[in-house]
């Protein structure tokens, strides 16, 4: 990918938020808490993380502030994520507070599901549009392997909640680990054309906490679909200009199948993607190595215009692209739980 404008040139004053290869960020993932109530092993050691003293997280205040200023930049979809959003209190209030200020905003969730037989009529009766549930084995035992938590039963539980309460389409994104639940994504498929889900196949990526990744556990979304489409005949869902990352059934079930090639066929070059963390530091690139501060203008005094000049420096100067694939690539410091996935 070739630059388009050169980078000396700064951000434009006006209009979307864009970068030098000519990407425009519209979709903010917004991380409410670095907490969590799973040890995904893929994620976060058994013991935890050190987590960020409250007064290091963004208010609900904060937040809404902030998103309004991406608002205002064209930022047309928000998710929040964490860490575990719903652990952080009173959760229900912030969606409330953010659909409030933006009616037209598509306000979505990722969650691992397990407190959402309790939350997802209030966080629907607030505002929230749609759910994603992370879902990663359709075994108890492996479920329990994977996550650390013998809790499979209850995220189905809150998965049947969010669907009553309407948070829908619902999405299921499932981090596919060769030779721990590679075996799985036929009983995935077929869950999808039992539930019309839309389950999303994530290759694992090298962001966990223990540093246990490596590329021979990444399982290539090409062979996910093969496997799939061995026995459910898949089609592409779009115009086929792109590789395709979404695919229906061919047979007409409903249901849906994606995939994020992150490590296999990086889509750098149509990401729209910016993140925010829990702390307030805006990141361009998921493997980012620097981040631009927002919650210290937040915090004093700034107005919305000098904290939309942080914010558009720091997307015009986002990455050509990650280096998974380079042999100069560096981990970033964070993690996945700690940056907001
Ligand atoms: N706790 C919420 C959840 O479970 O969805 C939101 C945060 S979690 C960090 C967001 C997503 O990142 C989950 O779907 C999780 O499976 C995925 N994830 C975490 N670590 C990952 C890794 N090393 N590679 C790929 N995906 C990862």
């Amino acid at each position: 990918m070739n630059r388009i404008f050169p980078l000396e040139q700064g951000p434009p004053a006006s209009g979307p938020l864009l970068d030098t290869y000519g990407r425009i960020g519209n979709d903010l993932r917004v991380s409410v808490t670095d907490r969590c109530n799973f040890r995904c092993t893929y994620c976060m050691p058994a013991e935890g993380l050190n987590w960020l003293p409250k007064d290091q997280i963004l208010t609900f205040e904060e937040i809404t502030r902030v998103v309004g200023v991406f608002v205002g930049l064209g930022v047309r979809s928000i998710k929040l994520t964490g860490g575990e959003p719903t652990v952080r209190h009173d959760f229900p209030k912030l969606v409330g507070m953010l659909r409030e200020a933006n009616p037209d905003l598509e306000l979505s969730m990722t969650t691992n599901g397990i407190l959402l037989d309790r939350l997802a009529g209030p966080l629907a009766e607030a505002g929230l549009d749609r759910v994603t549930v992370s879902c990663d084995s359709l075994m108890r035992h492996r479920f329990a392997e994977m996550t650390r938590r013998d809790a499979l039963d209850r995220v189905l539980a809150g998965i049947e909640a969010a669907k009553l309460a309407g948070l829908t389409p619902i999405k299921i994104n499932c981090v596919v680990i060769a030779g721990t639940n590679d075996d799985e994504v036929v009983d995935f498929a077929a869950w999808a054309r039992e539930t019309g889900f839309e389950v999303r196949f994530i290759e694992y990526m090298p962001l966990d906490a223990e540093h246990h990744w490596e590329r021979a556990k990444v399982m290539p979304s090409a062979q996910i679909l093969d496997a799939i489409d061995a026995v459910h005949p898949l089609v592409p869902e779009g115009d086929g200009a792109e590789p395709a990352t979404l695919y229906r059934f061919a047979d007409g079930e409903p249901g849906a199948i994606g995939v994020i090639p992150s490590v296999t066929e990086p889509f750098c070059d149509t990401c729209n993607r910016l993140r925010l963390t829990a702390e307030g530091q805006l990141r361009a690139c998921l493997f980012s190595l620097d981040e631009a501060d927002l919650r210290e203008p937040l915090r004093s005094g700034a107005t919305d215009d000098e904290i939309e000049a942080v914010i558009r420096k720091a997307v015009w100067g986002k990455w050509e692209g990650h280096k998974i694939n380079h042999p100069d690539f560096q981990r970033p410091s964070r993690s996945m739980s700690m940056i907001g996935g």
